[in-house]
């Protein structure tokens, strides 16, 4: 089956698990159990097999859930200033294509007024569009806006100027 949002009330708090018990438990690669043990999913002790107390993953994949809420919630952009997921002002976003199937999402933080972003699956923009009115751009559309000069450009003009000198 496998699923990417393990369900926690599957585990068995009084059990011990192996890398493996957990990998069939939820239909996922054992590969995937390795990385919450590097995630911050502590092994009963340093022995092998590594066991993990029933109790233990029930905690991990609980707030692990708890996290994913935090960021992914639809319709919401994570402001770093006010460390908080936000409906950007307006209930509006921009979304510039970064790959064939990747995007930035683009908005104003209500509280803070700066520009909040979030990197989207444009596969799942349906998923994450929550509320929000989203405006599709192309990349670069926006060059010409800012008076930011660019580095790359500068460097580029002293490089030929060598070259022509
Ligand atoms: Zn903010």
């Amino acid at each position: 089956m496998g699923s990417r949002h393990p369900n926690p009330r599957l585990v068995k708090i009084h059990r011990n698990y192996s890398v493996e018990d957990i990998a069939r438990l939820f239909g996922i690669h054992k590969n995937t159990v390795r990385n919450w043990l590097k995630q911050g999913l502590a092994a009963i002790d340093d022995r092998r097999p590594i066991l993990i107390l029933g109790q233990e993953l029930s905690r991990f994949l609980r707030e692990r859930r708890q996290k994913a809420k935090k960021t992914c919630g639809p319709g919401r952009i994570y402001c770093i200033a006010c460390r908080a997921p936000k409906v950007p002002a307006g209930k509006m976003a921009e979304c510039m294509p970064s790959g064939r199937l990747a995007g930035n999402l683009c908005g104003i933080c209500p509280d803070c007024d700066r520009l909040i972003y979030r990197r989207v699956n444009l596969g799942k923009i349906d998923a994450i569009r929550g509320e929000l009115e989203i405006t599709f751009t192309q990349p670069h559309a926006r060059i010409g806006e800012s008076a930011v000069p660019s580095v790359n450009c500068d460097s580029s003009q002293k490089a030929q100027a060598h070259e022509n000198a």
